[in-house]
Parts: structure tokens; C-alpha cells; sequence
């Protein structure tokens, strides 16, 4: 494989892309080398690396018929807002950026939306509004493209009603890497055609395929409301009600778990307060309906659930507002955590098994002397735990809580990631946690999409 990439090279992708879309030159390329990986488990990226941003899908096609000709490795790039490292150079080769490649169109009566692969989902969740449509699924960052969320097949937390990326995709156009584009799917909502190799191709973390555009399944807009702030004074009791709440009849649009410690630190570095003065532990349920009274009367339902399970007196927001200052502030529990952060996991187990894995979780955090911050999607049952940085730890004291925490969700009939996905960091946790036979046939499938390893290497597989 080359091992630097030379001037022919640069030239010949600004025949293909303009020499305007192109960044090339070590003090240039630094904003392509991260991703939103916790530092201390980031990769190290390579730096020796050619940005190029392609404007069409012919253009992704040319891009990739050369570097599979001369066998340069190709890093496909969303918005880099990954956990797991998924776009980071780790050798000399391509940073392929798709965000020119950002058209919306919108058929509001298929209510379908054919997206380019560059366009992020704030841009998404604008266009659907225009047309008077929703999008309802929201993994916490907005800036993320459409190619990265299917790439990762992203959740987020309104997956617990209408599920995550996969359930929206009807349709992709993808480019090989060998150049060859493959379209499939379209405004379907049923499609028998065959292997389904789109939903194959989603998730798979731009190791088999560069996603050029999508088609979208939309929803009719969700005009009511109501975010509820559920108040526990343990981890338990809070969760120990999820599955009742499931069980009922309704389903939220939402419904997360945050605790006190990280709600607070998000909370003040935003300026704003944490509107529950009782409780350590808090469901926030979000729902949101087609008519008003309807929604009243879950929301009475659901509270009579909340305290028949133990918790204090819960906070409704109704104004738009309030219930966007709550959403704020438990989007940005990633950010305030960041700092003294070594990992994030994002473990999944079945959804009513969720009390159990994190009363585990605590029982590992006590043998530790450590907290593990939790919040996260209990409705989905998959629940983010921090392991923070602690005096005079090493690598192999974090490494053994994170086995320990995976063994449990295992133990549980779970899996070691339910949004993330395996990236560069969880590489040897897949090896270990994963059945030989589901391991060989991803090298074998990896090898049939792409046999010279050009796309993504060093990524998913272990
Ligand atoms: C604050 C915060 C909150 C988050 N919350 C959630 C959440 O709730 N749920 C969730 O699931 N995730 C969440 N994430 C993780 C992240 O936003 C998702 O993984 C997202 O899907 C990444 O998209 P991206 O465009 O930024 O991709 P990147 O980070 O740029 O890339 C991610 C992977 O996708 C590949 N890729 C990117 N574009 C393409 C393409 N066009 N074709 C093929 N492969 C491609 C890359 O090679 C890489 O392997 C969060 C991240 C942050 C920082």
C-alpha cells in the first residue's frame, strides 16, 4: 500500500473535484483529523492525508477508481461527530468530505425525502418542517450528515417510538470501492427484491461502501407536546419503572434517563437550571401527539404510573420553551462530561432488563471506589455509562471496567454497542465479545465489497 501520497495524485483529484476542493499540506488538513472520540481512546490520525469534497456521485465514483487503481486508502467523512473514530485517517490515503453533496428534495405525498449524503440533520429536520412533515428520530448532534447517520445506523433518543436510521432508510445510491455505483431501494415502503444489501450497507461504518444519497421515510407532523421531568431518589426505582411505562399502551416519543451529578454540570455550564429541586435520579418522557386531550390523558396516565413506582412530584413543561431547555440540557451532558471523560459506552441489553444491568453497573463503580456517570435511552434499553478519569489509573484498571460492564450486558442477552457502533476503538471488544462464525463472515463479506481493504481500513473489523 503507498505510503505517502505525491503531487500526481493531487493533481489528478483536482481533475476530478477543482483544485478549490481540495486541502492538501500538513498545517492545512488539522479540522479532518478528529472526530468527537473522548481523547484519551481517540486513534492517533495520520496526518499525510488529501481532503477532497466530490460534488456528485459521478464524482465520488471517479475518486474511487483511482484510489483503487492505486490502491490509496479512502476515509469516508461525515459531520466527524463519531464516538468511536470511525472517520480518522490512521493511514496516509483520501479524507473523502461529502458535505457539497447536500440537496434535500421533498415528496410530501410519498413523504419521502431523497437526500444527498452531505446534507446534516438539522438541515434534514428543516426540510421536512417546510414541508410540513417530521423527522422523528434526533441522535443528540445536529451537525451530523445523512451519510454518517446511515453509515452508523444511528439511534438517538426518539428511536424508543418509530426506531432508528435503518427503519427510515427505503432507499440508498452508494459508490463502491471500486468505483462502481450501486442504486437501491427507493420511495418504497416494501421491497423483497432479493439479499437486502442496502441494510447491509447500513451500519457498516464506510467499510464496504461510500452512501451518496438516501431516500427517507417521513412522518405526518406531531403538533401537542409535553416533556415530563420524572423525579427518583435512586438509579433502581427510576429505571425499575421503564418497563411499566412501556407495558401501558404508550409509547413516548422519548423516554431517557439522566441523573443529578451530569445534569447539574450540563445545566451550569449552559447558565440555565435544572428545574427538579427533589430526587438524584429522572426519567424525562417526552410525548407527542396528533390532538391535545389525547395527550393529557397519557400524560395523566403516565404520571399515575410514575408515582404508583415511587417518584416525587413531576415538572411538565408544556411551553415550547421549557420543554426545549430540558432537551438542551441533556443534550449537552456529553459535552459537560467530556473533559474528565476516558470512554463512553453506549451497552444495550432488552429493554426490561435495564434495572438489572445498571444495578450492576453500580455494584462495578463500588468494587472501583468510582462513579460511572449513566444517562441515556432507557426506553431502548441502552444507557450511555461514563468511566471518568481517576488519580493514578492506568489504562488497564479502565480497560477491565469496560470488560466488566460488556461481560454483564452479554450476560443480560445484550450487545457492547446499540448506536455507536465499533469504529476504530471497540475493534478488539468486537473480537472478544463476538462469535468466530459472525466474525469470519464480516472479513469475508469486507473482502467481496472490497478486496485491496482501500475503504476505511482499520475500522469495524477486528
Ligand atoms: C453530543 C453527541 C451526541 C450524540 N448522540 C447520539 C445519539 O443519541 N445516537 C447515536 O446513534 N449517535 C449519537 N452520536 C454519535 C454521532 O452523532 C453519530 O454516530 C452520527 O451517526 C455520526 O455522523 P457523522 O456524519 O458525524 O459521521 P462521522 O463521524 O463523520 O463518521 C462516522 C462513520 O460514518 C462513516 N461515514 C460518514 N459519511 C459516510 C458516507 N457518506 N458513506 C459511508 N460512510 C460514511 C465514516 O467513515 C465513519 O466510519 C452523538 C454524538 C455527539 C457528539
Amino acid at each position: 500500500m503507498r505510503s505517502s501520497i505525491d503531487r500526481f495524485i493531487v493533481e489528478e483529484l483536482s481533475s476530478i473535484v477543482g483544485e478549490e476542493n481540495i486541502v492538501f499540506g500538513l498545517d492545512r488538513v488539522e479540522s479532518y483529523l478528529l472526530d468527537e472520540t473522548p481523547p484519551p481512546i481517540r486513534p492517533e490520525p495520520c496526518r499525510d492525508i488529501v481532503v477532497v469534497k466530490p460534488a456528485s456521485t459521478e464524482e465520488v465514483s471517479a475518486i474511487l477508481k483511482l484510489a483503487s487503481d492505486r490502491m490509496i486508502p479512502v476515509f469516508p467523512r461525515g459531520g466527524g461527530t463519531g464516538l468511536v473514530g470511525g472517520c480518522i485517517p490512521t493511514r496516509s490515503g483520501i479524507v473523502l468530505c461529502l458535505e457539497r453533496m447536500n440537496r434535500i428534495e421533498i415528496d410530501i405525498d410519498n413523504m419521502i425525502a431523497e437526500v444527498e449524503a452531505g446534507a446534516t440533520l438539522h438541515d434534514l429536520i428543516e426540510a421536512a418542517d417546510k414541508a410540513d412533515l417530521f423527522f422523528p428520530p434526533h441522535p443528540g448532534d445536529e451537525y451530523a450528515q445523512i451519510g454518517g447517520l446511515i453509515a452508523c445506523n444511528a439511534g438517538g433518543a426518539r428511536a424508543v417510538r418509530t426506531g432508528v436510521m435503518r427503519n427510515y432508510v427505503r432507499g440508498i445510491e452508494a459508490v463502491l470501492p471500486t468505483g462502481d455505483v450501486l442504486k437501491l431501494g427507493g420511495k418504497l415502503l416494501k421491497n423483497n427484491t432479493g439479499y437486502d444489501i442496502m441494510q447491509l450497507i447500513v451500519g457498516s461504518e464506510g467499510t464496504l461502501a461510500v452512501i451518496t444519497k438516501a431516500f427517507i421515510r417521513l412522518y405526518p407532523k406531531l403538533p401537542f407536546s409535553i416533556t415530563m421531568v420524572v423525579p427518583f431518589d435512586s438509579r433502581s426505582k427510576a429505571l425499575k419503572t421503564v418497563p411499566a411505562i412501556m407495558k401501558s399502551g404508550i409509547t413516548p416519543l422519548a423516554l431517557e434517563y439522566v441523573e443529578r451529578i451530569p445534569v447539574e454540570l450540563s445545566a451550569s455550564r449552559l447558565g440555565l437550571e435544572w428545574p427538579c429541586r427533589d430526587g438524584e435520579a429522572f426519567l424525562i418522557i417526552i410525548l407527542a401527539e396528533q390532538d391535545e386531550d389525547y395527550l393529557y390523558r397519557l400524560c395523566e396516565k403516565l404520571l399515575d404510573i410514575c408515582l404508583e413506582f415511587g417518584s416525587f412530584e413531576p415538572i411538565v413543561a408544556e411551553r415550547r420553551d421549557e420543554q426545549d431547555r430540558i432537551l438542551k440540557i441533556r443534550s449537552e451532558i456529553y459535552t459537560a462530561l467530556k473533559p474528565g471523560m476516558v470512554d463512553i459506552l453506549d451497552v444495550t441489553v432488552p429493554p426490561a432488563s435495564i434495572g438489572l444491568l445498571m444495578d450492576r453497573v453500580e455494584e462495578i463503580a463500588r468494587s472501583y471506589g468510582t462513579y460511572l456517570p449513566a444517562y441515556g435511552h432507557a426506553g431502548d434499553g441502552n444507557i450511555h455509562v461514563h468511566i471518568m478519569r481517576e488519580e493514578g489509573w492506568d489504562t488497564r484498571i479502565y480497560d477491565d471496567i469496560r470488560d466488566r460492564i460488556y461481560s454483564v450486558a452479554l450476560e443480560l442477552g445484550g450487545v457492547i454497542t446499540g448506536e455507536h457502533g465499533i469504529g476504530f476503538v471497540r475493534k478488539s471488544s468486537l473480537l472478544r465479545f463476538s462469535n468466530p462464525v459472525y466474525i469470519d463472515l464480516i472479513r469475508r463479506i469486507k473482502q467481496i465489497f472490497d478486496p485491496n481493504n482501500i475503504l476505511n481500513p482499520d475500522k469495524l473489523l477486528p
